[in-house]
């Protein structure tokens, strides 16, 4: 991507005005326009770069609706960024424009537990709304490994999950309602205060999962989940891949469905040995962790009920971690499994497609197949129990053979995934890095659809121009 300092498209003039528009209502101190200190609102994790010619930093919803009003006039792009931590460019502003950073939207609005319901504002850490929860009971489901650097507002607009979806379902499940200000700078308030309503069209989960392309999200009303009163973390090791992957669909057909149910491949493995004190046997090539969470009382059946489901003769030991350093330890060795990746290779593809659970261990096979096809190292490890596996090609960007290998392998993986009846991003989302495999996923009608929802809640196409839609449809 291009990593010019200045838009190419626009010239100074437009940025100035719309420093005269801004300067009023949020300050100097919330405007930056010097080049050197924007830079680093360029970024995001998927370490694609693009300078905005402006960073601009609301507090309320109010200027927000007064940055997205100043944006639509003067025809500029604006990108609304929470932490910059998505993986596939949806933060990247590749059109220059405008950065609207949320991070002084940090504020908890209201905790009602009565009705069990927080109300925060975008910029919000997904970690603080854990902490606050728990002060009351509860918690929030999505919970991604990046909790402690990740916003609300990036959570909500990539449908971020984690491990627990599996029980308690993706940001789209546990969000009541949102206020938001649409591409035309009109606020707009969606959704529910209740649990239920059913009246008129699901605005909220229309724009969960929208990436920023159709409004900007200035504060969302969550659902929260009682704390469980006890959980246990199990762990089971298999001697092969396909026999760990069969496991996870005997345990999915049964009434006990854990709040956890990861994968970790042979690749995986190994980096565990190299890089943590957990022992492993040597003839340990893949690893299930399971966590149960409910009732004190039922969980000895629950438990019991797991280890029946992960009974295979490939199975090599499955235990018990019974104590919370245990728990902890097992579940960071997990979470850091993605960050290692980068260590051991100089670029990885992370990919994290969803099968169907009765395709997975099928799926794993296959991955094995194609990175000997492809030459190409493919470590698999991620969400089983909902089939959302992390698919981390490895690669040396500097070999141009590899390199072609990878493009060609990727590809392979989406149609395999497309073939298999799942899905190319089960939490990432599309932004730019899959944008060009939109049309193998969603069909024509549905997809001309979805053009039209954006035009009309963006008409001048200023929100986030270019992601999703690869499209060269563009005003600005
Ligand atoms: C180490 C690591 C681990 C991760 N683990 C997980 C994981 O387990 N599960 C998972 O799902 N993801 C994971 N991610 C990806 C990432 O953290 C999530 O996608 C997260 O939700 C992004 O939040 P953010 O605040 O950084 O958003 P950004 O990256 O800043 O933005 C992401 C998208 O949201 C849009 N956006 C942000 N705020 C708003 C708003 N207020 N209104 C409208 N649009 C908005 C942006 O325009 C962009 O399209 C991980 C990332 C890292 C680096």
């Amino acid at each position: 991507l291009s990593t010019n300092n200045h838009s190419s498209a626009r010239d100074r003039e437009t940025i100035e005005q719309l420093i005269n528009i801004l300067r009023p209502q949020l300050g100097d101190e919330n405007i930056l326009s010097d080049p050197n200190e924007c830079w680093t609102y360029g970024y995001d994790n998927s370490r694609l770069h693009c300078c905005p010619d402006l960073v601009v930093f609301p507090r309320t919803h109010e200027e927000v609706q007064v940055i997205v009003q100043a944006c639509h006039d003067l025809l500029i792009p604006l990108v609304a960024r929470g932490r910059g931590t998505g993986t596939t460019g949806a933060a990247v502003p590749i059109r220059h424009g405008v950065v609207l950073s949320t991070e002084k939207m940090d504020r908890v609005i209201e905790v009602d537990p009565l009705n069990r319901l927080m109300i925060v504002q975008p910029g919000v850490l997904n970690e603080t709304v854990q902490q606050t929860a728990k002060e009351f009971g509860f918690f929030w489901p999505p919970d991604p490994s990046s909790a402690s650097v990740c916003s609300i507002g990036g959570n909500l607009a990539h449908n971020s999950a984690g491990p627990r979806a599996i029980k308690y379902g993706t940001a789209r499940e546990n969000t009541l309602g949102l206020r938001a200000v649409t591409g035309q700078a009109k606020a707009i308030q969606t959704g529910f205060y209740t649990t239920k309503g059913t009246v008129g069209f699901d605005l909220t989960r229309l724009l969960i999962g929208s990436e920023g392309t159709l409004a900007v999200i200035t504060e969302a009303t969550l659902k929260l989940i009682p704390l469980p009163e006890t959980k246990s973390l199990m762990r089971a090791i298999y001697k092969t891949m396909q026999a760990a992957a069969q496991a996870v669909m005997r345990i999915m057909q049964q009434p006990v469905i854990p709040c956890a149910l990861e994968f970790i491949d042979t690749a995986c493995v190994n980096l565990i040995r190299e890089n943590s004190s957990i022992s492993l046997p040597p003839d340990a090539n893949a690893l299930l962790l399971i966590e149960v969470d409910g009732m004190r009382a039922a969980m000895p059946d629950s438990l019991q009920a797991i280890r029946d489901c992960a009974q295979a003769p490939e199975l090599i030991a499955i235990d018990t971690a019974n104590t919370p350093q245990a728990v902890t330890q097992l579940w960071q060795v997990r979470k850091a499994l993605s960050p290692l990746l980068r260590d051991i290779a100089p670029k990885k593809i992370n990919e994290d497609i969803v099968v169907p659970v009765s395709h997975l261990a099928e799926f794993i096979e296959h991955t094995q197949f194609l990175a000997e096809q492809y030459q190409i190292q493919i470590v698999n490890f991620g969400h089983a129990g909902n089939g959302n596996i992390h698919v981390n090609l490895l690669i040396d960007p500097n070999d141009p053979q590899q390199t072609k290998n990878a493009d060609d392998c990727l590809r392979e993986v989406f149609a395999l995934t497309l073939k298999m009846r799942g899905t190319l991003s089960g939490e990432h989302g599309i932004g730019i890095a899959k944008s060009a495999f939109l049309t193998d996923a969603i069909e024509p009608n549905a997809l001309a659809l979805m053009q039209q929802i954006k035009r009309v809640f963006d008409p001048k196409m200023i929100l986030n121009p270019g992601k999703i839609f690869s499209s060269s449809e563009q005003n600005t």
